[in-house]
């Protein structure tokens, strides 16, 4: 989910990878009770006990949905969500590991200028290298085989 909130269209274009219109197009579907309440993932795929319908059934019906909000720079607040479904909130394996990557792509980016910034103006600390050298990007976490070479699918069967 916080890969959704970091990655708009615009952010995305800037990085010269533009969304697939499937991704660009996806809407996260969101239900709750009331206007005060908290937001749920209103998806088949959510276990959250808080959403209508049993959520240990073989086969979850449909969850009522109030609310659809654009994947890309995902505007709901993480206090305004259930925090069951803030770790659970997908778009499909494939948009997913898309995001995954061009927000690791995005920090990249940032790292790189913010090294950049520091060199020209000369006034970096040792500490202030040594933090900054701590979080390069692109390394560790591999990301997960089961998602190369996949097709794009049509976004009907995302979700
Ligand atoms: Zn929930």
């Amino acid at each position: 989910m916080r890969d959704m909130v970091s990655l708009s269209d615009q952010t995305l274009r800037a990085l010269g990878i533009p969304a697939p219109a499937p991704l660009s197009e996806a809407t996260i579907a969101l239900w709750r009770a009331s206007p005060t309440a908290k937001y749920h993932w209103a998806d088949k795929r959510a276990s959250c006990r808080h959403l209508p319908g049993d959520p240990w059934a073989n086969r979850r019906a449909q969850p009522p949905v109030t609310d659809r909000v654009p994947a890309l720079g995902f505007e709901v607040p993480e206090s305004a969500l259930c925090s069951r479904c803030a770790d659970q909130i997908a778009i499909c394996p494939q948009a997913d590991a898309f995001l995954a990557v061009a927000a690791e792509l995005a920090r990249a980016d940032a790292w790189v200028n913010a090294g950049r910034k520091a060199a020209a103006s000369a006034d970096w600390s040792w500490l202030q290298f040594a933090r900054w050298r701590s979080r390069q990007p692109l390394q560790g976490r591999p990301l997960d085989r089961r998602h190369r070479h996949r097709p794009w699918p049509p976004l009907a069967r995302c979700g």
